[in-house]
């Protein structure tokens, strides 16, 4: 399998696909090193897991070149992710201890009643590639701590970034075969599939989602997905500051060149600041450096999947024929690599796929509304539910629109963020379960209910 650089379009490296056979090898070994992993204190993995991190810190600058060169996100966005997850494993090993442990629910004369933790297994992990470090260590970090063996499954498009998280892994002093990484495309996913894992945790697209959980259902294993998002955000009139709100917003919409499953997808504007808001808007957007990720000062870099461009070109030139004004952007650049301007749309509708479907690139669709209303109607009018955010100077007024919108997150005054303490979750196509927070160190364990009398 060839790994090619999305900027220049130059192939990096060739790597080896495994094949069934190599993936049921390794899904062996596995099966085989768990229980030597499991018997390992819960303080002793935890240990290992910080190791891991620092790991990660020490090597910032090496593994985000790598992840630079593998997806295309700007040099300080990669360093930035690197740091983020070291962030998450910070706040997940802090709090292993507290949801992991043993737990004495009722202690009286002959009787104690407790509730023991157990790993569920063999974990497959089958992950994306826009935040490979966020969304890997989302499942398999709390996976291992919890007693877990662990099949990562990189995308195919991030595979040289999974290939150096093992490597890092193993120096911390994950044992032998508790982790293994399985490198290939679709078909090596498939591989996994007909494997006899013990709970399956899938970050990715709602359709490859859906055909896993469908897949895996006669399995009676646990099974996780986190997909893809139409993020809606709302501005209303009271907002103090336009301009700020306008520059916060426009980088909620295109950090990671859009590619982000919370990224902000489609912004309803109050009619009172919508042209001010449309005016700072693309004053913003049109700011910012284009260009090669490792060049300094880059904010937009090259997309990371080659079939983005077509889907994106696609997306606007449907919503300009339905009569949507194009205000900044459009097209792709004329050069090597995947690069698209960042675009701005107004006067769009929901009869166009660019407010109905997941774009997953610099694309943003703006709507002007009358009032609240208004705007919860079109925020909810979405298969997916991600998040939402409101931004308004009135915090009582914000959480009533959150409080109506089936949405896994809500944002008041800010947007696209995650947080380790705080579960992260989708509702309708964007998936079910959570990792991060106690939701998402326990998603890994099964709870034994003990009766102990004497
Ligand atoms: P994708 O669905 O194309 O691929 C995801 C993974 O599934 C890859 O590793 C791929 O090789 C594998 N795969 C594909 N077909 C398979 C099959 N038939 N059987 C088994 N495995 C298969 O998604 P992507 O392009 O890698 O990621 C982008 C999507 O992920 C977006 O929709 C984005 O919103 C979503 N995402 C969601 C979250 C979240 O936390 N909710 C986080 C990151 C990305």
């Amino acid at each position: 399998m060839q790994i090619i650089n999305p900027a220049t379009e130059e192939v990096i490296k060739d790597v080896t696909e495994d094949t069934q056979e190599s993936v049921t090898r390794k899904f062996e070994l596995l099966q085989t090193n768990q229980p030597v992993w499991q018997k390992v204190s819960l303080g002793e993995r935890v240990n290992v897991i910080r190791t891991f991190s620092d790991l990660l810190g020490k090597n910032v600058e090496h593994l985000a070149s790598i992840l630079t060169a593998e997806v295309g996100k700007p040099l300080r966005q990669s360093r930035n992710e690197i740091n983020g997850g070291i962030a998450r494993i910070k706040w997940l090993t802090d709090n292993a201890e507290k949801y992991l442990a043993d737990e004495t629910m009722t202690l009286q004369e002959g009787l104690e009643e407790k509730i023991v933790y157990e790993p569920l297994g063999i974990i497959s992990n089958i992950s994306a590639w826009n935040y490979p470090y966020l969304v890997g260590i989302n499942v398999f970090v709390p996976a291992l701590l919890a007693g877990n063996a662990v099949m990562y499954k990189p995308s195919e498009y991030a595979t040289l970034t999974g290939m150096e998280i093992q490597k890092l892994l193993v120096e911390a002093g994950i044992p032998e075969n508790v982790f293994q990484v399985s490198v290939g495309k679709a078909s090596v996913g498939e591989c996994l599939l007909d494997l006899p894992f013990d709970g399956y945790f899938f970050t990715g697209s709602y359709k490859t989602g859906k055909y896993i959980y469908e897949r895996v259902a006669p399995k009676m294993v646990p099974c996780q997905c986190e997909l893809g998002g139409k993020d809606p955000l709302y501005v209303a009139e009271d907002v103090r500051d336009i301009k700020a709100v306008a520059a916060g917003t426009a980088d909620g919409a295109f950090y990671n060149n859009g590619q982000s499953c919370c990224a902000v997808e489609r912004i309803y504007v109050h009619e009172k600041v919508y042209d001010d808001y449309i005016n700072e808007f693309a004053k913003e957007v049109q700011s910012w450096k284009v260009g090669p990720p490792t060049e300094e000062g880059t904010y937009i870099g090259p997309l990371s999947r080659k079939d983005q461009l077509d889907l994106l070109q696609q997306q606007v030139k449907e919503a300009l024929q339905k009569g949507a004004t194009l205000v900044t952007g459009g097209t792709r650049l004329n050069q090597q690599g995947y690069f698209f301007e960042p675009t701005v749309l107004t006067n769009v509708n929901h009869q166009m796929t660019v407010m109905k479907e997941e774009s997953f690139g610099p694309v943003i669709g703006i709507m002007k509304v009358r009032n609240d209303e208004e705007a919860i109607q079109l925020m909810q009018d979405s298969e997916y539910g991600l998040t939402a955010s409101v931004y308004s100077s009135d915090k009582a007024r914000a959480e009533k629109i959150l409080q109506q919108l089936n949405t896994g997150s809500g944002y008041w005054n800010c947007c696209d963020r995650v947080s380790p303490a705080l579960p992260w979750s989708g509702r309708k196509h964007s998936g079910f379960g959570a990792t991060l927070s106690h939701a998402g160190l326990r998603a890994f364990v099964k709870p034994k209910a003990f009766h102990l009398r004497g």
